[in-house]
Formats: structure tokens, sequence, C-alpha cells
């Protein structure tokens, strides 16, 4: 296990503020919901758990200070990690007794299911889900309206939400005795978790809901329209509230939709703005010129100013991207390359001779300047 400090990338002397703040970013970077492939999401689960290993420690001032001081060591004698510092045991705490701070950062963000309110009234938020999107670059450039199909949870028509069959009754349940918590023993130190039979309810039903099992919900299709903005970046998300899994109580999750742009061969995007390459003739570094290029939004005519030099940028305002929802918009950077023709036709061949011939330095600074440190060298 690294410095806890580390871990969350703060300093030793950080407010709690800091701390908290640092936490959520983290976590929200490392949600296993928002990785997509397999391996990636484990490995943000084993970071994330490491995250809030180290929030739960450094949040509580007391154990910070015991940290501070002794380290890992002071952590296992005081909080009775007497088999090690297991990062598991820390998930398995009921979130709501031990850190309730965490479990208002997930409804924030990620609607975990959280558990406001305690006993048999409590209500479960549905998950969120997460769908992914590609688009083409110039449904980027400006907006457009996607129609998603989603599976989904829903409340069961047939018993509201309850898992009861109609006309019967809810009885207490017996793995916990009403209480909705079963606690656990490991060593000295006890686990109290949710009672996996009535999932915190404390009570079951008599006969369960032939519809849902029991479940309370059911999977739905569902067609959701999705307003994507212009100027969207790739991989970026729209969040759609109340747009995700309905959980018992119809308290529902949000629907996450992440959004993956196609590549444009030409266009090259960086943040707001669009950079590409312009190809231009020598002659039309040397006398200028006026040509009309691409932009992403149609053909601009340009100037090109007569002595411009290969790697000059001309800058073309509000041609880039814009930001989404905003009326700012990015520039377009067109990056001079001045190409060197190849198999000349013989009349070509003899201009160039022509002025290979009649050119000096003084046209050419840089050759001017590089001939002056040749000058000054000695001659092996
Ligand atoms: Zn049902
Ligand atoms: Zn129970």
């Amino acid at each position: 296990m690294e410095d806890l400090y580390k871990v969350l990338g703060v300093s030793k002397n950080a407010s709690q503020d800091e701390i908290k703040s640092a936490f959520r970013k983290l976590a929200k970077e490392y949600h296993p919901d928002m990785h997509k492939n397999e391996q990636d999401k484990k490995r943000a689960e084993e970071k994330f758990k490491e995250i809030a290993a180290a929030y739960k420690i450094l949040s509580d001032p007391q154990q910070r200070e015991k940290y501070d001081r002794f380290g890992f060591e002071g952590l296992k004698s005081s909080a009775g990690y007497d088999a090690g510092f297991d990062f598991d045991s820390i998930f398995n705490f009921d979130m709501d007794d031990i850190f309730p701070d965490f479990s208002d950062i997930f409804s924030d963000f990620f609607g975990f299911e959280t558990k406001k309110g305690k006993g048999k009234t409590r209500k479960r938020k549905g998950s969120d889900i997460r769908y992914d999107i590609e688009i083409d670059f110039f449904e980027a450039v400006y907006g457009v309206k996607k129609v998603i199909e989603i599976n989904r949870k829903e409340t069961c028509q047939t018993c509201s939400g309850s898992g009861l069959k109609p006309g019967t009754k809810m009885k207490i349940c017996s793995t916990c005795g009403g209480h909705g918590k079963v606690r656990q023993s490991q060593g000295f130190f006890s686990i109290v978790t949710t009672c996996p039979k009535c999932h915190g309810q404390g009570e079951i039903p008599e006969q369960v809901c032939q519809e849902c099992k029991g479940e309370g919900v059911q999977n739905k299709k569902r067609k959701i329209e999705v307003n994507i903005p212009a100027g969207i970046e790739n991989e970026s998300y729209l969040k759609i509230e109340n747009e995700g899994n309905e959980g018992s109580s119809g308290y529902k999750g949000d629907l996450y939709v992440v959004v993956f742009i196609k590549e444009h061969p030409f266009f090259k995007r960086q943040g707001e703005d669009v950079i590409v390459n312009l190809p231009i003739t020598i002659s039309q570094a040397v006398l200028g010129d006026e040509i009309e290029v691409p932009t992403i939004y149609g053909i601009e005519k340009i100037k090109i100013s007569a002595g411009i030099q290969n790697g000059e940028t001309i800058t073309l305002k509000n041609k880039g991207f814009q930001k989404p929802y905003s009326y700012y918009k990015g520039s377009m950077h067109l990056v001079v390359n001045i190409e060197i023709p190849k198999n000349l036709n013989s009349k070509l061949k003899e201009l160039f001779q022509e002025i290979k011939k009649i050119e000096t330095e003084d046209y050419y600074q840089k050759i001017k300047d590089f001939n002056k440190i040749k000058g000054n060298l000695k001659k092996e």
C-alpha cells in the first residue's frame, strides 16, 4: 500500500477540504461504471478501493493523526485492524453508519444506492446506466439529436414495486429479525452489513409477485432522445437525469451517454481549435497569393502574405469548434507547408536554373547567418 497522501495526490498538510475535493475528483475518475472494458473496470475497481480507504482514514482527524505519527502500524492497533489492513473490509462496512459522507458523494455523482433514513423506510435508488455512442466528426461540429434504445429496470406494474403478490402481506425477515442489518465478527472487529435476505427492508413478502419474482422491477426497452451539443469533445459524457434504472420505491438512477467522435483525415482537433496542414508552392510563398481553403464550416478565402515561411501559421478566428452550451468558438490554424516540386519539365527546370544563377545570400537571412558561422571557424 502506497502512502495515503500519495494515493489521493495531496500534500501531508492538506486541509480537510482539499482532501475531500481530491477524493471526489479521483472517485469520479475511477468509478468502475465509467470504464467500458473489463480489464479497465477491474483496475479502476482496485484503484477505487484504495482511494476510498485513503479517504476514510485521512478524513477522520483522529485516524489521520495516528497515521501521521505511526503510519499503518498506528491504524492497526487503534481501530482493530489486527489481521492486517484489509481494503475489502472497508467496503463491507455499513456505508451509512461509518461513512456518512461517502454515500452523499455517490448519490451526488452516480446515484449509488444510498440509504437515507433508517430501517424500514429506507429507499433504494436505481443504478445508473452507461450507453456508448459514436458520432461523425461533423455531427460534433453542428451538434445532433440521436434516439437511442436502452434496456432498463422499471417499477413492476403488477405489484407497483412492492414485490408482493397482490392481496398478500409482508412478514418480518427471519434472518435479521426485522433489523435490516446483520453483524459479522472478524477477530475483535465486527462489521455490520445489510441483510442479504431482505436487502435491509426488515421484512419480506409472504408471497412474491409472479410478474417480477419479487424484485419489484422489470426490464423494459425504452427509446430516449439525446441532444448532443455542438462542439462536444471526444469521450465526454452527457448525464440524463432519472433515465437510469428504477429502484424499489421509484427512485431512479441516471443515464450516462458517453460520446465517441470519429476522427477526420484532414481536420485535427485540439480543444476548441482546429489544426490543418496548408501545402503551398514555392512561388506562392515568395510572391504571396489569395486562395480558398476548407474550414469545418465551409470554404474561406485567405491571403498568403509574400515571404511567408515554412511552419508559419495562418489563424482564422471563429472557425474552430464551438464550446458546448456557449457562444465561444475556437480558431482554425493553417500550418504552412511549402511543397518542393519534383519531376519538373524542362521549362520549369530552366527557370529554376535561372533563379539559381542570379540569387545571392542577400535574399536569404538564415543562410546568411549560417554562412557567417562558417566564416568564423578555421578550416581543418
Ligand atoms: Zn411485481
Ligand atoms: Zn433481513
